[in-house]
């Protein structure tokens, strides 16, 4: 079956046919660096990342471009506020971004390109869209002409006049036309600033996205994700700068992600702090974290809580005592053994999981469908407890190994279950550092400073070793 990926451009599925063969160049919307990390961040990076492991997973070698906005409005007025520089602010919070996309088991990009970073890169393209006519420059900033690009407004489906009649309030006095939008934003009294053949300034938000892009891939990119709500104004303006400057299609799918719909009172923005990554991660295992954000199909929008990340913890905790029953059965010894030893039911067995197995294969090549995906991961989880009662031979210990092998290759297609079935290791096999983080942690339980315990754990599972407290002392699992 072929892959089908929904565009929203045309709004409709449409069969992967990447413009390089082989290859697929995919551009993500990254961080404003300006505040810790939210949930709502990270749901589209995750779901990104979810897309870009499966095109691996399928063969294609992926240019995932994910870029961070570092000078912006909000990042100087925080400096402002604190009195630094707005390095500071930036550096910060790209720390931050790292921290958390690791514990979320999200890759790095192939390439994380800065905003301050390409500035001469911006001003050409600025330059390009001045010169063919789609910029004007005007009192000290330039703007994208609206009016030029006559199918402005295709990808959010909305209606340019309306648009304008809606655009009336915030007319601003240089523009043409209240709908244009600023490419170069001229530097006011104390804010940092570049030279450019418009005077002092520095870029405005959407151009840096068309820059990197185009630098970094091409002229055409086969994927770009990013949440809904960045469909208006800002992708509708990536595509109106670089195909005004390159004329050619800028998107062949568009991939965006539902918001999260925040569930009780305590979960919104103003009145908790729950909403911060660094905040769930005290409560709830990052693995279980990125199982939620991941067990809602990407495009649906997400109803986030502490019961629905609960149930989430619940279906991983199934996952790991599946996981904790088969090893038991299967022993220390590795099975080994090979088809031809394997009687009916061994056999039926296996053949069942291979079959759920290309059922996840089906489900992920229909837009990328996650949520179903993982339900038939938890089919063989399921057959394989049943299978597991009765007798014990050789052959039902291989084809049970075998299962579980399915189990975690398909985990890691999507990122999940890091921390289950892992290899076991001793305390005395990690490097030092991790080793005395184990001890330190065993001392914090002892004197019952859970809190502490917990947050090394963490620690523990950022430098990707996982810890499980049996009553028989700590597994820890790599
Ligand atoms: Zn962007």
């Amino acid at each position: 079956m072929a892959l089908m990926v929904y565009d929203t451009f045309d709004a409709k599925k449409k069969e992967f046919v990447p413009v390089k063969e082989g290859k697929v160049g995919m551009y993500m919307c990254g961080m404003t660096v300006q505040d810790r990390p939210h949930v709502g961040h990270m749901l589209a990076f995750t779901c990104g990342d979810m897309i870009r492991r499966y095109l691996e997973y399928k063969g294609y070698e992926v240019t995932y471009i994910q870029n961070f906005t570092d000078v912006d409005d909000k990042i100087i007025a925080r400096a402002n506020a604190e009195g630094v520089d707005y390095h500071v602010i930036a550096e910060r919070y790209t720390k931050e971004y790292f921290k958390y996309a690791d514990l979320l088991n999200i890759k790095r990009a192939t390439v994380h390109p800065k905003a301050t970073e390409h500035i001469q890169d911006i001003i050409d393209l600025v330059k390009t869209l001045e010169d063919k006519g789609f910029a004007y420059a005007s009192g000290g900033d330039v703007y994208y002409e609206i009016a030029r690009f006559p199918t402005y407004g295709r990808l959010s489906k909305k209606n340019i006049d309306e648009l304008r009649a809606g655009a009336r309030v915030a007319v601003v006095e240089h523009k043409r036309s209240p709908m244009d939008f600023a490419l170069w934003k001229g530097a006011k009294e104390g804010e940092p600033y570049w030279d450019s053949p418009w005077g002092k300034g520095r870029p405005g938000w959407a151009i840096e996205c068309s820059v990197m892009s185009t630098k970094y891939y091409g002229e055409t990119l086969d994927i770009h994700g990013g949440g809904e709500d960045l469909i208006f104004p800002h992708h509708e303006n990536e595509i109106a700068q670089s195909e005004g400057a390159t004329g050619k299609k800028f998107v062949n799918f568009w991939a965006h992600n539902g918001l999260l719909n925040l569930v009780g009172e305590k979960m919104s923005k103003s009145t908790g702090h729950f909403f911060a990554i660094e905040d769930i991660v005290k409560e709830f295992d990052p693995d279980v974290m990125r199982f939620y954000l991941l067990s809602s199909h990407y495009r649906s929008p997400m109803e986030f809580s502490r019961e629905r990340l609960a149930e989430a913890r619940s279906a991983v905790g199934r996952m790991a005592n599946t996981f904790r029953a088969v090893e038991a059965f299967i022993g220390d010894e590795k099975p080994e053994g090979s088809l031809e030893g394997l009687g009916d039911k061994d056999l039926e067995f296996r053949k069942k999981v291979e079959e759920r197995v290309n059922l996840f294969g089906e489900t992920m090549d229909d837009d990328f469908n996650s949520a179903g995906a993982i339900g038939h991961i938890f089919d063989i989880a399921r057959d394989a407890n049943l299978f597991l009662k009765g007798e014990d031979t050789p052959a039902k210990k291989l084809v049970l190994s075998h299962a579980l092998g399915r189990i975690k290759e398909m985990g890691d297609v999507l990122g999940i279950f890091r921390g289950i079935g892992g290899e076991i290791l001793k305390v005395e096999d990690l490097p030092l550092e991790a080793r005395e983080l184990v001890e330190e942690r065993a001392k914090a339980r002892g004197v019952k400073e859970w809190a502490t315990a917990d947050s090394i754990r963490t620690e523990l599972a950022a430098k990707g070793y996982f810890l499980e407290d049996r009553p028989g002392g700590t597994i820890i699992r790599k």
